[in-house]
């Protein structure tokens, strides 16, 4: 007997209803892990569905910023305890959608979870200071309001983390929505959207478009309801929208790609380094902006750490995530995975020494976008290896004599994301916090990776400049008033 199961649908989420796109077309959201397999269907939305979404949001931002913020808080905390329910079968879809472990999705899905009661707790916070009047009849202070509508366009390789750093600080200050997620990962957002939409976020202020990224993304920071733009993603795409949204006068905020550096210094615990660059290299494929990418080691040291690194590359397991004892799971799309393939081939024929991996990985039962974890040595500042992005498992190996010279390479970039040391020497530490040019800056920790509560961002083309997550978000979803009492 045949089995036919049927493909589920997502749909577009607006003014409070599940909706099936106007221009009738929907798209497959694939599995990398296994080529034949469809997670489901999204919908490829037209400008008419994004127009209704940001009129909707327009209309319900008028109330919903009136709420206190207790009262807006409260949703959140809904959302965070539904969300906490559903953690296997949201992580179920985003490992099944880009790929990373199920250990990891949940991980990330709990992170979400926290990231709402974080920002719930936020509606209750000060939100402005009091300024000495040199008139003492008069009361000076700062309020905050908010900005109206933010537009929201995510990447898929943090499904779950990055809308809800963007979502939840937009809606405890006051602010509606419209998100238009990454493509490869448009179901695991509208698992989320059904969260917030459980807890009964008025019907409005939260609103879900998926699509074509040039398409409605291009409306989004077009469109004369929105008033502000958050973005993660590639540069590419990150300064195109940053040109319109200057010419619209609307705030912005980009947060975009890394090149982070990790330094092992002569005195470091070199078990410590090998574990930190490769759980912060490789995991998760090193498909995260703060993944590690150029390991710069002190010649003393060089020859052990480098032993130690391969033993421990050489023992990684590559599989279907959803699998126990998996440990790196597929790229996320055969883009991405010839994306790789080509940065290694790069890396070869520039004449930088490959030390492992390299390869696809093909073996019995796999049928998915994997490549193997990759290590090379002899890599120059001036290698593509050493410039671009990759967003793979490669991890480049750059010799130095000192520690000068490991950070003058370190801030050899373009990119100013985040970058770790290791070194047991207060001094070298010191220097490292100093002059190192990165917005996220780790001493004997692992490249990726930042608490929920402190400000998250880059430096240089690694963002716009401003910070997300913590208090810091609130600088972007709000702004400023000064009021004057006499
Ligand atoms: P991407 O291609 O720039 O896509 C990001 C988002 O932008 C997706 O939702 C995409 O939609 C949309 N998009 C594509 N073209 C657009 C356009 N012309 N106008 C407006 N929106 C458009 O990046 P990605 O490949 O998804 O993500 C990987 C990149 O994100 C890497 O560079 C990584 O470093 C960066 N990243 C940075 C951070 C950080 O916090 N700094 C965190 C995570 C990732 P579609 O999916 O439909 O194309």
């Amino acid at each position: 007997m045949t089995t036919i199961t049927k493909t589920k649908t997502y749909l577009n989420y607006i003014n409070g209803e599940w909706i099936v796109s106007e221009s009738g077309e929907t798209a497959e959201s694939k599995n990398p892990a296994n080529k034949d397999e469809v997670v489901g269907l999204y919908q490829l939305s037209s400008s008419k569905d994004f127009n209704q979404a940001a009129t909707s949001a327009r209309k319900a931002q008028k109330a919903w910023r009136k709420l206190a913020g207790n009262v807006r808080g409260d949703y959140l905390l809904k959302a965070a305890a539904i969300l906490e329910e559903r953690i296997e079968d949201i992580a179920t879809a985003m490992t099944k959608e880009m790929g990373k472990t199920f250990a990891e999705a949940k991980g990330e899905t709990a992170r979400g979870v926290a990231i709402l009661r974080y920002y719930a707790g936020e509606g209750m916070r000060p939100v402005g200071d009091v300024i000495p009047s040199t008139d003492s009849d008069a009361l000076m202070f700062t309020t905050r309001v908010p900005l109206g509508v933010v537009g929201v366009i995510t990447p898929w390789n943090f499904p779950v983390a990055i809308p809800m750093w963007k979502m939840a600080p937009a809606l405890i200050y006051g602010n509606a929505v419209v998100i238009k997620p990454a493509s490869e990962t448009a179901i695991t957002c509208a698992k989320v959207i059904e969260c917030l939409h459980d807890a009964g976020i008025p019907a409005g202020v939260i609103n879900m478009v998926t699509g074509s990224g040039s398409l409605i993304g291009t409306e989004m920071v077009n469109h004369p309801e929105i008033d502000a733009i958050t973005f993660t993603g590639s540069n590419t795409v990150g300064k195109q929208l940053a040109q319109t949204a200057i010419s619209r006068g609307i705030k912005y905020q980009l947060e975009m790609g890394g090149k982070n550096p990790v330094i092992v210094a002569n005195d470091a615990d070199l078990d410590l380094a090998v574990e930190a660059t490769i759980s912060g290299g490789l995991k998760s494929s090193g498909q995260k902006c703060t993944a590690t990418s150029r390991v710069i080691v002190q010649q003393e040291v060089y020859d052990q750490f480098k032993e130690k690194l391969l033993e421990k590359v050489a023992a990684i397991t590559v599989g279907d995530g959803m699998e126990e004892g998996t440990w790196m799971g597929p790229s996320a799309s055969e883009n991405q995975l010839n994306t790789v393939l080509s940065a290694i081939a790069k890396g070869k024929s520039e004449g930088a020494n490959l030390l492992f991996g390299g390869e696809k990985v093909e073996k019995e039962g796999l049928n998915g976008y994997y490549v193997e974890p990759t290590v090379f040595e002899n890599v120059s500042s001036t290698m593509t290896l050493a410039r671009e992005e990759i967003f793979g498992p490669v991890l480049a190996l750059m010799k130095v004599k000192t520690i000068e010279e490991a950070l003058e390479l370190a801030n050899d970039s373009e990119y100013g994301l985040s970058a770790s040391i290791f070194t047991t020497k207060i001094s070298n530490m010191l220097s490292f916090i100093n002059e190192m040019d990165a917005g996220l800056v780790r001493i004997n920790a692992e490249s990726a990776g930042v608490e929920l509560q402190a400000p998250f961002g880059g430096m240089k083309q690694s963002s716009s400049h401003s910070r997300e997550q913590g208090q810091a978000a609130k600088e972007f979803y709000t702004a400023i008033k000064t009021v004057f009492v006499k």
